[in-house]
């Protein structure tokens, strides 16, 4: 997580510094700080502020910060409560070395105990990073070169990061290192050198970038000049310069409240945009960036995932099940990388899902698996990040532009449609056969933007229906088959961003124990669209009924049998033309906008932090 900037050029660095950390926000924001190295001398500037960025923002504004060389930071901690002590950058002992950091170093206290008692070094904080900069320090007297100071720590430190690390007494260089942890140099204009853990914040700056690789070292210096050395520290003749070139407009709001707002209004026109992607006007299907020979021969479909992404995979599994009869298994990524045996080989096809395309359980757990020559298939929301390097031609890209907001929406909805097309897809190559009855379902996923628009049009009803339940403590979301997905992720959204208690089920498995938490106090929400699983999924809902629980559901417009027994009525418009085998397999596009409007409702009502939620950060890049 965590966000980094560095910048070496001839402007002023503070402003990068804090243009970039405003971008990098969402990664992290339990603190924030700088170092700026002055000109021409060894003094330093060093600010760092418990909290949001605006309080580093406070403190540097009225300060005389001048320099052409500095790094910058927002930390979501790891190791050591959010405060000032924890704040990076770290500076060593000596004074000599200052990093920041993100990541996370295992063998931490090993090495602080080595340095306490061999080379009596104390320590200021929790943090894992304030000991690599220790360590650094303690070789940078041995070897006077920064770089080489750092090539022998990162020998040492076992564990992940992405490093930035500059000296007052070498003021003309920064460092920069990285394992399992993103880090880009950006190439900017009249020889400027700009550094950061995410693309996003290079945008304004950089045409071009280059993304360091595990274990290489970089070095940046004076007049543009750069080096990087590869894992064994021989020179990178060649570095793999990539063009920088997706769209800059995410730091907007566009006039609404929060970006997640803005988010979940973006669904419906990211919705037909990736229906143009991968449908052509006789509606056979396209994947622009996969090389579909990666289909032949599997005898295994494995999705790995995380949060919503792993919520729409699950619905994948379920549309490639139902759709193209072929058997899904699913993991959470954090959990496959446990197995003493995995499962998989050169004929299992790996799906791997996650918006930021840097989560590192996602990566750690697609590294495991290709160990033993899987074949992989990213579904991802940036083309430029290391999920889409790892996959190379085999991306789907979900086209969904940045998400600024830290609880997932668009990308959920994005994800899942990828996955449908995907579902179709195998469909048409394992029964050509079914090609034209396929062609019905294709014109129903034609139609869900449409439907999306007016559900958003009920925005204001669903709001004035959803306020009355802001005190509630705990709320239960239950839902049968392809529903009980929507379920989850509306439990997760709601949980996200208004830290309410909320657990989703299986319909039928309520009764089974948990129908035991219920009582006024705990409302029920359940989604009751029209389906297979209706009948059913209604009985569960009177149980809930009986034993006292305020029920809420999602209903379609039309069906005014329940009128009388659901409390709260959530109407949502029929998605489908007509009923056919897989009429109700899209309710989860339809169902879930209405869950991330009650939840986005409630927190605002109840004046949470929507876009940046406490002890949450966008992109997890630690495991
Ligand atoms: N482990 C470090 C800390 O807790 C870095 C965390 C981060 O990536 O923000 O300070």
């Amino acid at each position: 997580m965590c966000g980094i900037v560095a910048y070496l050029g001839k402007k002023n660095a503070l402003e990068f510094l804090i243009e970039g950390l405003k971008i990098l926000e969402y990664r992290g924001y339990d603190s924030a700080g700088i170092a700026v190295l002055n000109e021409n001398s060894s003094n330093y500037n060093l600010e760092k502020s418990a909290g949001k960025l605006v309080n580093l923002i406070n403190l540097v504004e009225n300060k005389d910060i001048k320099g052409h060389l500095g790094i910058g930071h927002t930390r979501w901690a790891t190791h050591g409560v959010a405060n000032n002590a924890n704040a990076h950058p770290h500076i060593s002992n000596d004074n000599k070395i200052i990093l920041v950091h993100n990541g996370i170093i295992n063998n931490y206290l090993e090495l602080k105990r080595k340095l306490k008692e061999e080379h009596n070094i104390n320590f200021y904080s929790d943090t894992d990073s304030e000991v690599i900069a220790n360590l650094i320090s303690v070789y940078f007297k041995e070897c006077a070169s920064i770089k080489t100071a750092v090539i022998r720590a990162k020998e040492e430190i076992k564990g992940s990061y992405a490093l930035c690390v500059i000296s007052p007494e070498d003021p003309d260089k920064i460092i920069l290192t990285s394992k399992e942890a993103p880090l880009i140099i950006g190439l900017g204009e009249d020889d400027e050198l700009y550094c950061a853990s995410d693309s996003s914040a290079l945008l304004k700056y950089c045409k071009q970038m280059i993304r360091l690789k595990d274990y290489e070292v970089a070095e940046l210096k004076k007049g543009g000049k750069f080096e990087i050395l590869d894992a064994n520290n021989n020179l990178v003749k060649q570095p793999n310069i990539q063009i920088l070139d997706h769209d800059p407009l995410h730091l907007d709001k566009q006039g609404y409240k929060h970006y997640l707002l803005k988010e979940i209004y973006e669904q419906a026109a990211i919705l037909r945009k990736l229906f143009e992607t991968h449908f052509n006007k006789d509606l056979n299907i396209t994947f622009p960036n996969l090389n579909t020979k990666i289909f032949e021969g599997i005898n295994k479909i494995l999705i790995i995932a995380c949060g919503s992404a792993y919520y729409a995979g699950l619905a994948g599994k379920t549309f490639i099940e139902s759709l193209a009869n072929i058997q899904v298994d699913i993991e959470f990524a954090s959990e496959f990388i446990t197995k003493k045996n995995l499962l998989v080989d050169d004929k299992t096809l790996l799906i791997a899902v996650s918006q930021s395309g840097e989560t590192a359980d996602t990566l750690s757990a697609i590294k495991l698996a290709l160990k033993k020559n899987v074949r992989l298939i990213a579904i991802n929301n940036r083309p430029e990040s290391t999920l889409a390097s790892l996959s190379k031609d085999s991306c789907i890209f979900t086209q969904a532009g940045v998400e600024v907001s830290v609880a997932a929406t668009k990308s959920f909805l994005a994800q899942m449609f990828c996955f449908f097309c995907l579902a179709l897809y195998l469909a048409e190559i394992k029964s050509p056969e079914k090609k034209e009855a396929l062609k019905k379902i294709k014109l129903q996923l034609h139609l869900q933007p449409q439907i999306i628009e007016q559900i958003l049009a009920r925005a204001e009803v669903y709001k004035q229906k959803i306020l009355p339940f802001a005190e509630k403590k705990a709320f239960i979301f239950l839902g049968r088959g392809i529903n009980y997905i929507t379920a989850l992720e509306g439990a997760l959204k709601l949980k996200e961003i208004t830290y309410i208690q909320a657990t989703a089920y299986p319909a039928g498995e309520m009764k089974h124990g948990p129908i035991a938490t219920l009582d006024h106090d705990v409302p029920v929400i359940s989604i009751l669209t029209n389906g297979d699983v209706y009948d059913k999924t209604v009985h569960n809902v009177m149980e809930a009924k009986t034993r006292g629980a305020p029920n809420i559901a999602i209903l379609n417009d039309g069906n005014d049998e329940l009128d009388k027994e659901i409390d709260v009525i959530l109407r949502v418009p029929v998605n489908y033309e007509e009923e056919s085998e897989f009429y109700d397999l899209l309710s989860p596009f339809v169902g879930v906008v209405p869950f991330q409007l009650i939840a986005y409702y409630l927190a605002e009502y109840m004046g949470k932090d929507i876009d940046q939620p406490r002890n949450l950060a966008k992109s997890v890049t630690v495991e």
